[in-house]
């Protein structure tokens, strides 16, 4: 790419732009030294390490490593092409581009389509406003509850009914343009007629905000509810996302997409202020959708209908993103209830209880066990052998060395050893390091936590507590004496709720939420992502350990602060040492 804009003429650009003005007229520098300092546009800190050198014309982050010169910085923060990040620094500074000739043609091409479908656009963002016709499209419009605001930021427009609106309203030329785009046709000769008729129509953007391809959604009973652009030398389907220009426009800098399935999902996760849902587009997830979501962003929460369908592409997606996970990219998946779809289901719940479900939405490793063990009984010898025959070829798709082998480790666990509690009582098998690979190395005990899959432990507290509401206050006390109320927000709260209702039975617990409505909200949220009861003791079991572990973490916590600071006594020492070395995996 970097070949089509000869070197010498991107040497003479970079001569000429300062970078200390083009990054501060982005983010606020303060002067230090010889240089200038702000906080990382790339990464989160509170205290500045992003260093910009005007001798050198030159940026480095001491936290992220980010680094560069005027070109890269404005393809990084901006999200630009190398192309684009010249076109944009030539422009201010005035210069021209040269070209050669036939680079120039293919260019001023492009560039000619870009305006045409700019036209088009513009065309049928007009028609929603305009036409005599248009109470039918405002009416779909208002049904499904989307303001002004909205319907202009993503532009929604209108396509008429009639075969032929664009064709009277094009020069030749422009004709021409949007025959080759595929938005006009004409066949054999007879009169062109329009792609898309009757239908609410949604621009798709790149990241520049250059419109380069439509979806259009039938105002009337086509059989297609949807249908797209066809590919054009602007659009290529597999690389685009529908959505991100609007996201970027939200949010200076992106840290989660949440990835739903429809146009009118992202439309309306934005209506209620979800500003960062995307649409890939094609009929499913493939590597190369993938690839451009992660060009924009490491954490993707990837959102499917509570159907079978849906069910069906989450596990497509799921397949399809092994091989592209590294150290670094977090993968969620969320299924909504059976007969929702994010369009409706924030229309009904709004924002905070959306936002909730998509904070506890499975991560890809406890996602992929779930689907991989589905209908098995892992207390069955013969189930765990199945377990393994189908995950095993799977998991060798991931491409991250560390990531696989904590998936292995999973896998080993599940499969490995029996689910009766007394195997994992103290002594028995923390001992036995010899079964515990890896151990003592803290990197990969990090990726173990992050991808495990155990459930939450604050919610795993709730369930004891939902099966032993008598055991509340000792419950409370224990988290309040070990002062880790603050990991414990949901059982903190479920105990108090318990107190203060004077319920002492799991009876009275389930009485209480069958006939008092705001308790069974609560309860029904609380318990969401737990797919499978345990059975009362090991939820018990799971709880005491849990909050063991707490206890023990806060304490070693505490120990290690400390020893920054005085040196420990002999019997600290040994305490710390024995905190230290207990298992991050005492739970399958
Ligand atoms: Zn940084």
């Amino acid at each position: 790419m970097a070949g089509m804009i000869p070197q010498p003429f991107i040497d003479d650009l970079l001569n000429r732009v300062n970078i200390v003005e083009l990054i501060s007229s982005r983010i606020r520098l303060k002067k230090s030294g010889g240089g200038y300092k702000a906080c990382c546009p790339f990464h989160e800190e509170k205290t500045p390490s992003f260093n910009v050198i005007q001798d050198k014309q030159f940026y480095h982050c001491f936290g992220c490593g980010a680094s560069g010169n005027a070109i890269v910085f404005l393809r990084e923060y901006e999200n630009l092409s190398f192309n684009e990040a010249v076109e944009e620094l030539a422009r201010s500074a005035g210069m021209e581009i040269p070209r050669d000739e036939a680079v120039k043609r293919q260019y001023d091409a492009s560039q000619r389509l870009f305006d045409s479908l700019e036209f088009t656009s513009n065309y049928y963002e007009q028609q929603l406003h305009q036409h005599p016709l248009r109470e039918h499209a405002h009416k779909y419009l208002s049904k499904r509850g989307l303001s002004d605001d909205i319907i202009k930021t993503y532009k929604l427009g209108f396509a008429p009914t009639d075969k032929s609106n664009l064709a009277p309203h094009c020069s030749p030329e422009r004709l021409r343009d949007l025959i080759e785009t595929k938005l006009i046709f004409n066949q054999d000769g007879s009169p062109p007629f329009d792609l898309f008729r009757n239908r609410i129509m949604f621009p798709i953007r790149n990241t520049r905000g250059k419109t380069i391809a439509f979806g259009g959604r039938t105002l009337g009973n086509d059989k297609a509810k949807y249908i797209n652009s066809p590919e054009s030398t602007v659009f290529h389907k597999s690389h685009e996302v529908y959505g991100i220009y609007e996201a970027y426009k939200s949010n200076r800098h992106i840290e989660k997409l949440i990835v739903v399935e429809g146009y009118m999902d992202v439309v309306s996760l934005a209506q209620y202020g979800i500003t960062y849902g995307v649409a890939t587009l094609g009929t499913a997830t493939n590597q190369d959708n993938l690839t451009a979501l992660l060009r924009h962003c490491s954490h993707l929460i990837f959102c499917f209908d509570g159907d079978n369908a849906g069910l069906k592409a989450a596990h497509k997606a799921m397949h399809n993103c092994l091989p592209l996970i590294k150290d670094g990219v977090q993968i969620q998946f969320l299924l909504l209830p059976e007969g929702e779809d994010p369009d409706t289901l924030v229309r009904k719940e709004g924002k905070n209880q959306f936002e909730t479900r998509i904070a506890k939405a499975r991560p890809l490793s406890s996602f992929f066990f779930d689907v991989h063990s589905e209908g098995l009984d892992l207390e069955i010898p013969e189930h765990k052998g199945l377990l393994k025959n189908r995950a095993e070829p799977e998991i060798s798709l991931i491409a991250s060395a560390t990531i696989k082998a904590a998936i292995k480790d999973q896998l080993y666990n599940l499969t490995r050893r029996s689910y009766k509690k007394d195997s994992f009582q103290k002594g028995s098998f923390q001992k036995n390091s010899s079964q515990q690979p890896y151990q003592n190395n803290g990197f990969y005990k990090k990726i173990v936590t992050q991808v495990t899959v155990k459930r939450k432990p604050d919610i795993s507290v709730c369930l004891a507590l939902y099966f032993y509401p008598e055991k509340a206050i000792a419950l409370s006390k224990h988290i309040q004496t070990n002062d880790i109320a603050d990991q414990f927000p949901a059982a903190d709260n479920f105990s108090n709720f318990i107190t203060s209702q004077s319920i002492e039975t799991n009876n009275e617990l389930l009485i209480s939420i069958a006939t008092d409505s705001d308790n069974r909200n609560y309860f029904y949220t609380l318990f969401d992502d737990i797919e499978f009861m345990p059975l009362a003791e090991d939820a018990l079991q799971e709880a005491h350990d849990t909050l063991n572990k707490a206890a023990q973490e806060k304490r070693r916590d505490a120990l290690l602060k400390m020893s920054y600071t005085k040196s420990l006594s002999n019997k600290e020492k040994e305490e710390l040492r024995d905190l230290s070395t207990q298992g991050e995996d005492s739970l399958p």
